[in-house]
């Protein structure tokens, strides 16, 4: 299934995207794409109906981030050969976990509003999981079965605050609106091999990233065991998976993003965002 929320922001109502690319109220269905739903039988009960007996929402929409209630988005850098290798890093011997608050989130076609004094924001195409199930000391082979579905996510950075100091990641990668998530949570039953996905994102319409999730250096499966062995994850908590080749600080010249410019970005099957860069507050 391809499930949306869609409606202004904090008021989202559920609903699913048809086979034919209409989008169906499931209103009346189920109360929220959050958390409790990933339970098999409602996920069971959603499938069993029949889009076309739901009503066709027919007006232009917004869409919010495909999953609410999200408790926690734990991040992975430096997860792919060759973006660590553009930003002079060795691969990684163990995955490097940080955190985003969940106050970054945001829907996939809302503003990036810049932080105040930025000059470094980058983007960062990732591959975002959508835990399924309580999940503790699971085991790598294991792993996929508590995985509810994928999103398409931005890991918007800030390099300078990424970096300055004693290179506190997470500062750069807090801000308001710093996480675009969706359209679309696709659930797990769609994405047979999440290691097989094309990822790419382009600024002003230019082709800046191009990767496969293939590249990854540590995989789906093994990421949710590595950060299981430290913390449960929850239903409706988040993992980003890395970025590939190609965020701004990687070029040559470095280029950052600023007020007016486009991003666009997508994953092979979990849909696109389209994000315009807003003056900070
Ligand atoms: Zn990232």
């Amino acid at each position: 299934m391809k499930l949306v929320r869609y409606g202004e922001p904090g008021r989202e109502r559920p609903g699913l995207i048809d086979a034919d690319g209409v989008l169906r109220d499931l209103k009346g269905h189920v109360q929220d794409i959050r958390g409790p739903a990933f339970q098999e039988q409602t996920m069971d009960r959603l499938r069993s109906i029949r889009p076309e007996t739901l009503p066709a929402v027919e007006e232009d929409v917004r869409f919010g981030m495909p999953v609410g209630g999200i408790r926690k988005i734990v991040c992975i850098g430096l997860n792919y050969t060759d973006h660590a290798r553009e930003t002079g890093n060795e691969p990684p011997k163990e995955p490097i976990a940080f955190f985003k608050p969940n106050t970054c989130l945001t829907g996939p076609n809302d503003p990036i509003v810049l932080l105040r004094n930025s000059r470094h924001t980058d983007w960062e195409v990732e591959l975002a999981v959508v835990i399924g199930k309580h999940t503790k000391y699971v085991e790598e082979a294991d792993a996929l079965d508590h995985v509810a579905g994928y999103c398409v996510a931005n890991d918007v950075s800030e390099r300078k605050f990424q970096a300055k100091g004693t290179g506190q990641w997470i500062l750069g990668k807090s801000g308001d609106t710093y996480c675009p998530l969706g359209p679309l949570f696709v659930t797990a039953d769609e994405v047979p091999d999440p290691q097989n996905l094309r990822l790419w994102l382009d600024v002003n319409g230019e082709r800046m990233q191009d990767g496969t999730t293939a590249n990854m250096i540590f995989g789906v499966a093994h990421l949710i065991h590595f950060v299981s062995q430290f913390m449960t994850l929850e239903p409706g908590d988040i993992v980003l998976t890395g970025t590939p080749a190609g965020v701004g600080v990687g070029r040559d010249p470095k280029v950052f993003l600023k007020e007016g410019d486009v991003v666009s970005l997508g994953i092979d099957g979990l849909g696109q965002q389209r994000s315009v860069i807003a003056p900070p507050e």
